[in-house]
């Protein structure tokens, strides 16, 4: 018996037999090339772009027929790399001025992306290397003459090692056969993973020389909890996991079953439970989870860690993949959210307070060309279904009475091009800066929808950076101030005769759900993975009750009392109702 250990990137434990797969690079010889060939070496490279473009299109087609639409995004994503115009002025600069073969020059290509990518702070952004790879990878196999390889013919029970596995080696695999997937390469968010996820396929990750060290066909389990590939398990291992395996599956399935109940109260008061994504993929979970579509679309993730910002066609492309793994939900699409700790490439990041400077709904009034872009894209994705905008960190009137006219004049554009979009889009706000509570009776005039940002609400209302390690035990969602100024947020949009939705971290926890539920709150939007556990507690509740609990916070003057208080009026660990 061996046992290797790795990332855990996708739960579950599953046994089988291990099928290796070798992909191994193309191998590629860098030689010089004579000044009176260079324009030849440009042209390979383009061709082999052209013909990488036309594979991805066609699986594309493939795997639409085959798997649905629903995991495309990554295809997607691959196309839009091949499409970045600075892949081929980069290597074609390289190929002159270096006098460089074509696969060398795209080799070094990839080596300064890897560079790059390397010294990236975010994790997901570093992991997307993977992408880039990729491509890469599938041009300087068109350039070799070779075909980009079909996964093996897959039969049995089994489970692939790999040294990289890519998305569209996962969208290939056949499910009825493979049972988990282990790589060298990877980790929790590269979107190999998030697709074993999505597919609620076991993975460990990041295991150093596993397909060195292994036979083809010894027996293996993969334990996606902890971690760990064990091979050749004597009994008593393989006994014990079992047990862990049905213990795990057993638990998933009773709170997965709960996923199409309706998010109603015992006294049948209907609460829409949502969820906050930042890439299409995230889609397809929130609607398993039983989310009924995105209250929150962080779109920034889009616009980081790159020189230019995406164009109207891309932002479209994104945000309608959006939108289908979502259907027929509504997507609430919220506009670029940067500034504080969410810088884009060159953007000033001397700001003595940046989570008090040059941020959301202010940077983009600073940058209407961009902005409106922004808002083409949103608009043209509402002619493919139910969108909302949302704009974030509202602080005053002008800025929602700008955005809103900024708003009108891209619709106006769009119209006397004939450009279809839907011309009653529902348009809210974030309230997240106290400014913005103290107007909300104004503000609820003149928006459709609020939605409160309790992660800046709480930081600003308390004055506590929000990802200050060494203050966390005073950022308190329960704080009376929080709690006030939540009640009248809802009072204010109620007054007005539109929804109060909150998608902050708070929703997403089970305890201030009676508290939530009885101010008021219409909607509530969170990770996929707190959806399920939220409702549970929604269920268990009367509209009654959580009124009559919410008002009973009122009486307490610190945020560990409001907290005693909570705790005494209901056991979240009993299946008990509170009515
Ligand atoms: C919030 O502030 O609560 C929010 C949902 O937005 P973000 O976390 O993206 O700032
Ligand atoms: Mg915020």
């Amino acid at each position: 018996m061996k046992t290797f250990s790795g990332i855990a990137a996708s739960p579950g434990i599953a046994m089988g037999r291990l099928c290796i797969i070798d992909r191994q690079n193309v191998a590629v010889a860098e030689r010089l090339v004579p000044l009176e060939t260079v324009s030849h070496e440009t042209e390979r490279l383009c061709q082999a772009i052209e013909h990488t473009r036309i594979e991805l299109e066609q699986l594309k087609t493939r795997l639409a027929t085959a798997n649905g639409e629903e995991h495309l995004f990554f295809i997607e994503t691959h196309l839009m790399i091949l499409a970045d115009e600075r892949l081929v002025t980069e290597t074609t600069d390289i190929i002159r001025t270096g006098l460089i073969n074509a696969e060398g020059a795209l080799r070094r290509i990839l080596h300064r992306y890897r560079e790059t990518f390397a010294a990236m702070d975010d994790p997901y952004l570093r992991e997307r290397i993977c992408d880039v790879e990729t491509v890469i990878e599938r041009v300087l196999h068109s350039m070799s003459g070779e075909q980009s390889e079909a996964l093996p013919q897959q039969e049995g029970q089994l489970i692939i090692a790999a040294r990289d596995f890519s998305p569209a080696d996962m969208l290939q695999i056949d499910r009825g056969h493979v049972l988990a997937i282990v790589t060298e390469i990877g980790g929790r968010t590269s979107h190999t993973a998030i697709l074993a996820r999505a597919l609620d396929l076991p993975a460990v990750m990041g295991v150093d020389g596993i397909t060195d060290a292994l036979i083809d066909g010894s027996a293996v389990i993969v334990d996606g909890l902890s971690g760990t590939v064990i091979v050749d398990p004597d009994k008593e291992t393989f006994q014990k996991l079992l047990r862990s395996k049905h213990r795990y599956e057993y638990n998933e399935r009773e709170l997965l079953k709960t996923a199409p109940l309706p998010a109603i109260t015992l006294d049948g008061h209907e609460m829409h439970l949502r969820g906050n994504v930042e890439i299409p993929e995230e889609g397809a979970s929130i609607l398993r989870h039983g989310g009924s579509g995105v209250g929150l679309y962080r779109t920034e993730m889009l616009f980081m860690n790159r020189p230019n910002m995406p164009d109207e066609e891309e932002q479209l492309a994104t945000y309608r993949a959006m939108q289908q793994a979502i259907a027929p939900f509504p997507l609430t699409i919220r506009t670029l959210d940067v500034g504080g700790d969410k810088l884009l490439e060159g953007m000033d990041n001397s700001e003595t307070n940046p989570a008090l400077g040059m941020r959301a709904i202010r940077l983009s009034l600073s940058m209407p060309d961009e902005f409106k872009t922004q808002l083409r894209a949103i608009l043209r994705t509402t002619a493919g279904g139910p969108v909302r905008i949302m704009f974030p960190m509202i602080s005053g009137m002008e800025e929602v009475r700008i955005a809103k006219a900024l708003l009108e004049v891209v619709k106006r554009e769009l119209s006397s091009t004939g450009t279809q979009f839907d011309d009653a889009v529902q348009v809210g706000i974030m309230i997240e800066i106290p400014a913005a509570v103290t107007l909300a009776d104004l503000m609820a005039r003149e928006v459709d929808y609020f939605s409160v940002g309790t992660n800046d609400l709480i930081q600003y209302i308390l004055a506590i950076d929000r990802s200050n390690e060494q203050l966390s035990h005073m950022y308190q969602p329960l704080h009376p101030a929080v709690l006030r100024s939540l009640r009248r947020i809802v009072q204010a949009a109620h007054g007005a005769g539109i929804p109060a939705c909150l998608c902050g971290e708070m929703a997403g926890d089970p305890l201030y759900l009676p508290v939530l539920l009885g101010l008021g709150f219409d909607e509530l939007s969170m990770g996929a993975g707190s959806i399920l556990r939220v409702k549970q507690m929604l269920r268990r509740c009367t509209m009654d009750r959580a009124t009559r609990i919410a008002e009973g916070c009122f009486a307490f003057s610190t945020a560990a009392e409001v907290e005693q208080y909570l705790l005494s009026q209901y056991s979240l660990d009993s299946d008990e109702r509170i009515d």
